[in-house]
């Protein structure tokens, strides 16, 4: 027979699958704070959630066993449920796994009917008491377990101060209450054609079934998607004896933390209420006083709470949050679990809890999670200042932004200069708006996911961008955005938060980041603990500086592409690709070779010593030329001039002739090279064999860099060139050879002056990763493309697509762009690593790409044994804790 019920006597915090968060807590709570500080109660399990969810009825047993556990918890207080005379009341709460606030309800004072009330107040000998305990049941059974909307009873209550003229809900006496009762009970009649259930039992089934069935609430199913939470955990259900912290001005309710929930700093923080019940804290209705007048009000009750706090935080090693209720001066325990604080929070209490002695470096280092901290890093809104939301989209890239809205690219690079600051705003944006992006304080798009290009871009640069904003309409051409009523001009001040996604035309003040001391020793510990090396993405010497600031080991890809795309660069490359015959075309790259040495010097000064990979020119090449579809057009439009020219003026159609022979050149050009998919066609090494040239150029560059940078600082970084989109060993080795013997040429030999390697991106790589290896020094898992091949995903595509929909159905639980799938592209990365190392057991192994700054795939890379992760620059102090974190877990696995 399957046990569905616990008594709280029974369980402890290991439980919580079974027993849920706060079952599983209070169950532990009563072992260590022992019985007398928490009222009795039992868990219907989280399985008998499942259940019920799957067959809409209870589990056979169930209700049986539910019974026994009341008739239990009736023994233990000498009472019954709803008996007439002296009544046992019962809260009826919800808990899932993981703490979901305020998402599924709770139903206090279970058990009142119009007899018990009576006996409540008579045995209380507080006749106001018991009706007010009477009237909150009604309403909140009315609200919760039959979804009565809460404005009815709020507005009953409010039109009964009214009549009396009074202000607050205390001021309200018995027959006022009396009559509220009354009143809620026709809104319950009226809202649900039924009689309000005066059975204790029957109240209680309702109450258990609306905490399961509020699993698949609304409110819920959004909180679950946005927090990545299962839909299949369920709920468990508390049931609990009442302690009643509204029986006069010696009882009271509140929620204390073990230390300042906002600092960290030692010291009890929270809030409380006095002759109230829990739900008036939470609910706003009445403004709370601070925890440290309770000191002033009732003194035991504040030491016996400091203390007990003290000893729940030595006992779950870390940071309490608790939920009390005091009762005629004494103080019962309702809920205690890991308070969840602000990031800065977080690193002070990992530093006060060792120094306190309180915890290991080991364990107040997983006292976090790494990704929380991401905030530190990034500018934000001032938390003191509230800010009113015009909308809300998808928080992509982090940190808060505020300026004037400009529409175009052009005029976010002028305002910038004029040094305005300004924020981007565009129906989405292509690889033209760069320099625009790069202008603008944050960006704000419409359209987009967390793998569109807005996002990809801003977050490899720490740009705060809002994407997916589907309120927005955007009109460039008259330059406005309008949220439905609201109609915004160019100029108009606006604010973005990239963490939340919200979108705001408060001036609201930003806070400046800073690496605290605290943060700064977490992060130097975590040094201490990985195993991993943490090494940044940047293609240029300012997003090195910076990675080494924020404690890059390295750059893990440099993509030599990033300044032949510039707006200034770009038409060379085209002239270059132009080239009618192999002469010109070593004339055009002629002209290429100092801009990329240049860009390599740099990079290379910046970082000193350490190892840098640099990629041989990935892209298809007709992203240096202008799109088709807008050359046809042009072509077109020259074509009617031209016939219109000839007519008239035969001198100006000669040149006009000549310009339009050239445009037909490039669009026979375009044509040409144009490819259905051109991220599974023409690119990475496929080009570097067909044109040799191109990499020669590319490894000339690299080869003159490094012998100059070592002349002038003494010391170069250890240079690792990376050989995209390899398939084939041959592949491999052709380029290879070409590298070699380019490297001759300036005096410097592979495997001393530099390596060479490869990117593993595509499945085949990875099948044949051995035959590789014998041609590279090391791989680096480029895993964004690897996972677009293995999962025939197109990334740019998908993400608004079809990934949500498979979200909602269940089918992933996150998009494989953002965390790796470990069961499919995780198993090639092992494979790869495994059989290459098989050949070549001193490879180097590292991961570039967006995945290597994700703290769940971190985890990941360390148990696949590889040497370092390589992550935008932005992201590596995460990366660091993220690899610390890993190591820490998996210390004795
Ligand atoms: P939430 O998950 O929304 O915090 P809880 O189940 O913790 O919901 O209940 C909210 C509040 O209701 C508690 O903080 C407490 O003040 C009050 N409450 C719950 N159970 C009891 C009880 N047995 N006795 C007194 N108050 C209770
Ligand atoms: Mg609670
Ligand atoms: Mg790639």
């Amino acid at each position: 027979m399957t046990k569905w019920v616990y008594d709280f006597a029974e369980g402890s915090r290991d439980m919580r699958e079974l027993l849920g968060g706060k079952g599983a807590n209070v169950a532990e709570m009563t072992r260590v704070l022992g019985p007398e500080r928490v009222p009795a109660g039992f868990t219907i399990t989280t399985e008998a959630c499942v259940a019920y969810m799957r067959d809409g009825a209870e589990p056979g047993g169930m209700e049986a066993q539910v019974d026994e556990a009341l008739a239990r918890l009736e023994a233990g207080a000498s009472k019954r449920l709803g008996e007439p005379s002296d009544p046992l009341l019962v809260s009826v709460r919800s808990g899932a796994r993981e703490s979901m606030p305020g998402m599924l309800d709770t139903v206090l004072n279970l058990g009142l009917n119009d007899e018990s009330v009576q006996g409540l107040a008579e045995r209380t000998g507080n006749e106001r008491f018991a009706w007010d305990s009477y009237r909150r049941f009604v309403q909140m059974f009315g609200n919760v377990v039959r979804g009565i909307h809460e404005d009815r009873f709020e507005d009953a209550i409010d039109e009964a101060k009214q009549a009396k003229g009074v202000r607050h809900d205390t001021e309200l006496d018995t027959d006022d209450l009396r009559a509220l009762t009354e009143r809620f009970k026709a809104i319950f009649r009226e809202e649900t054609g039924e009689e309000f259930p005066l059975e204790p039992r029957e109240q209680l089934r309702q109450a258990i079934r609306a905490v399961f069935g509020s699993w698949t609430g609304e409110r819920a199913v959004a909180y679950r998607r946005s927090e990545n939470i299962p839909d299949d955990w369920g709920t468990a259900v508390n049931v609990q004896r009442m302690v009643f912290g509204n029986k006069g001005e010696t009882s009271g309710s509140g929620v204390a933390f073990s230390r300042d929930f906002a600092t960290g700093e030692p010291g009890l923080s929270g809030d409380f209420l006095i002759n109230a019940q829990g739900e008036d804290v939470v609910s706003g209705a009445r403004s709370t006083l601070d925890i440290a007048q309770l000191a002033e009000v009732l003194p035991d009750a504040h030491r016996e709470l400091t203390e007990q706090v003290a000893r729940l935080e030595r006992h779950y090693r870390n940071m309490q949050d608790v939920e009390f209720t005091i009762e005629e001066g004494q103080l019962f325990f309702l809920q205690t679990r890991d308070a969840k604080r602000p990031p800065a929070a977080s690193v002070r209490f990992a530093c006060d809890a060792v120094d306190e002695g309180l915890l290991s470096v080991e364990e107040a280092l997983m006292t976090f999670k790494a990704g929380d901290l991401e905030p530190l890093l990034h500018r934000q809104f001032d938390a003191a200042v509230p800010v009113s939301e015009l909308a809300r989209g998808v928080g992509a890239s982090p940190g808060a932004a505020k300026g004037e809205i400009v529409f175009t690219a052009r005029a976010a690079v002028e305002a910038a200069a004029e040094g305005r600051d300004v924020i981007l705003v565009r129906p989405k944006t292509r690889p033209d708006d760069y320099a625009g992006m790069a202008a603008a304080k944050g960006i704000l798009t419409r359209e987009g996911g967390h793998g569109s290009h807005a996002a990809l871009v801003a977050r490899g640069k720490g740009w705060p961008c809002v994407i997916g904003v589907e309120q927005m309409r955007v009109d460039v051409e008259n330059r406005r955005a309008t949220f439905g009523e609201t109609v915004l001009e160019e100029g108009t001040l606006i604010g973005i938060d990239g963490t939340t996604g919200i979108v705001t035309t408060d001036d609201v003040p930003l806070v400046e980041p800073e690496i605290s001391e605290h943060f700064e020793r977490v992060l130097v510990w975590c040094d201490e603990h990985r195993r991993l090396g943490v090494r940044a993405n940047a293609d240029v010497g300012e997003d090195a500086r910076a990675a080494v600031q924020m404690g890059a080991e390295g750059i893990g890809l440099c993509r030599t592409e990033h300044t032949l795309l510039s707006d200034e660069h770009k038409p060379k490359v085209a002239a270059m690709i132009m080239a009618t015959d192999d002469d010109e075309r070593r004339e055009r790259l002629a002209v290429l070779l100092p801009l990329q040495q240049e860009v390599f010097e740099d990079l290379f000064a910046a970082m000193g010593e350490r190892p840098v990979t640099v990629r041989l020119l990935d892209p298809p090449l007709h992203e240096f030329l202008p799109d088709l579809a807008e050359l046809s057009e042009e072509v077109g439009r020259l074509e009617e001039r031209v016939e219109v020219a000839g007519i008239e003026v035969t001198d100006d159609a000669g040149d006009l002739e000549d310009e339009l022979a050239e445009l037909r050149r490039f669009l026979a050009k375009v044509n040409e090279i144009h490819e259905e998919n051109p991220m599974l066609g023409t690119r990475g090494c496929r080009l570097g064999i067909l044109y040799p040239e191109i990499y020669e150029m590319q490894v000339h560059a690299l080869m003159r860099a490094v012998r100059r940078v070592r002349a002038g600082e003494g010391a170069a970084p250890h240079l690792e060139i990376m050989v995209p989109l390899v398939d084939y060993e041959q592949e491999l080795r052709l380029i290879r050879e070409l590298i070699v013997r380019v490297g001759d040429e300036h005096g410097l030999t592979a495997g001393e002056d530099y390596s060479i390697g490869t990117m593993i991106e595509l499945p085949r790589a990875c099948f044949v990763a051995d035959r590789i290896a014998e041609h590279a020094e090391f791989f680096s898992f480029g895993t964004n493309d690897l996972t677009q091949t293995a999962l025939g995903f197109s990334r740019d595509d998908v993400e608004s697509k079809f990934v949500p929909v498979y979200m909602e159905r269940r089918i992933i639980d996150r998009s494989p762009f953002e965390t790796i799938d470990r069961p499919g592209v995780g198993w090639l990365v092992r494979l790869a690593a495994w059989v290459g190392r098989e050949r070549r057991p001193d490879l180097k192994l590292g991961i570039c790409g967006e995945h290597g700054g994700d703290p769940e795939s971190i985890d990941f890379f360390h148990m696949a044994g590889l040497d370092y992760v390589s992550c935008s620059p932005f992201r590596i102090p995460i990366a660091r804790v993220a690899a610390a974190q890993a190591a820490i877990a998996h210390a004795d696995g």
